[in-house]
């Protein structure tokens, strides 16, 4: 406990000789003068003394106990932090160590929060798409991981069932998914293929931000037994990773205020809820231009690999004519497709056909 008497405060501890690991049971205080004594707490022996200003203080770090080295080789080591800080409050401002650091930058962060929300208010329609981009860029790693994370577990908790396809149909396909997914760009996420019973979902195959790509048994099956189709709509989904559609869907849809908490580190319950949640993911269908951003870049990578650049076109034309719009969360529907798209998609396989 540090205790006041007249200008001079005390702290208990312990205090250890040069060289001695036998400490002493030991006070400390510092008197108007601003000089540091410590004396024995039995005998009242005067021990070390120095100018309080001169003394070397270990920072605070939790309930590690402070250490105060004096010039002769002498410590003493005390549990009081409160005792210290107070002691140390007329060298150091009110804080020490990164308790300080922290009350430094804290004011900053405010402001530039503030600055961030007058200027969305302001401009509200075209600051959202721009939030959008900075919070992409501002995404560290682990965040599309734990949404990836909780959307699968959120989906295979109400839709989802195991796979009915056998483990030979698995291995084959998800070696095939691999070998597309490492001719992508070096740093490419961790790409994994996840096999599900799709239940309501129906024919679908859908990409989360950090490269889990889930494909359900009724696409597989759509595909009437053709797996270069089925590759086709994964060399698809890993565009959509590539361009990180999917994060930008998700930013999209928690607007503006949850965005600006998110890029200044505040990821409160609300945003949470937004980002989590599986049927969000599933509830918002990809822009046109991200679709054909995607289509592009299965046509290419399926070129790349040596297989039928033509396969995400004949899938859509598949699907469109077996499915037309009757499902409700089908492929068409997250991914839609016009005659356009269609046509577009198998104009752009010829011409990398051809080219090369
Ligand atoms: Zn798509």
């Amino acid at each position: 406990m540090a205790s006041e008497s007249g200008s001079s405060r005390i702290v208990e501890g312990l205090w250890r000789a040069p060289g001695v690991a036998r400490a002493t049971p030991a006070r400390l205080s510092v008197d108007a003068m601003g000089v540091a004594s410590v004396g024995a707490t039995q005998t009242g022996e005067a021990l070390s003394s120095e100018a309080f200003s001169q003394l070397a203080v270990s920072d605070r770090v939790g309930s590690i106990p402070r250490r105060i080295s004096f010039a002769d080789g002498s410590s003493f080591e005390t549990r009081d932090n409160d005792g210290i800080d107070q002691l140390l409050r007329p060298y150091r401002g009110p804080r020490s160590g990164w308790v300080h650091e922290l009350e430094k930058f804290r004011p900053r962060l405010i402001i530039f929060v503030a600055l961030v929300l007058a200027f969305a208010v302001a401009i509200y329609r075209f600051a959202v798409p721009a939030l959008v981009e900075v919070a992409v860029l501002s995404t560290p790693p682990v965040v599309p991981q734990l949404m990836s994370r909780s959307v699968l577990a959120s989906l295979d908790g109400t839709v989802f069932e195991p796979s009915g396809l056998s483990p030979e149909r698995q291995k084959a396909l998800s070696a095939d998914f691999q070998k597309l997914a490492a001719l992508t760009a070096p740093d490419h996420p961790a790409y994994t293929l996840n096999f599900r019973k799709g239940g309501s979902i129906g024919p679908n195959a859908f990409a989360l931000p950090d490269g889990t790509v889930v494909l359900t048994d009724e696409l597989v099956e759509l595909a009437d037994g053709k797996d270069e189709l089925v590759l086709g709509v994964l060399a698809h989904e890993i565009g959509h990773v590539e361009y990180q559609h999917s994060l930008r869907q998700l930013y999209r849809a928690a607007g503006a205020s949850a965005l600006i908490m998110l890029i200044g580190g505040d990821i409160g319950s609300g945003t949470e809820d937004i980002l989590v949640q599986g049927s969000a993911l599933l509830s918002l269908s990809y822009s046109r231009s991200a679709e054909s951003e995607a289509d592009r870049h299965a046509v290419e990578l399926m070129y790349k690999a040596g297989r039928d650049p033509h396969a995400i076109g004949h899938f859509l034309e598949l699907i469109r004519d077996k499915l037309g719009d009757k499902e409700e969360r089908d492929f068409l529907s997250t991914h839609p497709a016009t005659p356009e798209r269609i046509a577009d998609t198998l104009r752009y396989a010829d011409q990398i056909a051809g080219k090369h």
